[in-house]
């Protein structure tokens, strides 16, 4: 007969730290992520910009990292934990379409 019960008993306080990494806390460490990766794990972002502009936090959720309108493909995204409160990646300046805002006009009829 099987005893399954018992098994999930043990405390996870009982691995050491060290030597058992769980697959979560891996993805959590600092990693960065590049424009064109998709976004695996929404939350808030770590935006690291290429000398233009100091690092910010931003909020993404879906799709895949944009390219920054300013550096372009070196910009990098790290995920945080916390700082909830930080602004959609689309409100901010550097990441908002241009693409959108040219074609409104090419739309006139004069
Ligand atoms: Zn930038």
């Amino acid at each position: 007969m099987l005893v399954s019960r018992g098994a999930s008993r043990h405390k996870i306080s009982e691995y050491p730290d060290s030597l058992n990494k769980s697959p979560e806390s891996i993805v959590m460490a600092a990693k960065t992520h590049h424009p064109g990766e998709s976004v695996v794990h929404r939350g808030v972002y770590l935006v690291l910009h290429y000398l233009h502009r100091s690092n910010h936090h931003c909020r993404i959720e879906t799709g895949s990292f944009p390219t920054c309108n300013v550096c372009l493909h070196r910009v990098q995204f790290e995920i945080t934990s916390g700082t909830q409160s930080a602004p959609l990646i689309w409100d901010d300046p550097d990441f908002r379409p241009v693409a959108a805002a040219a074609k409104s006009t090419d739309n006139r009829t004069s």
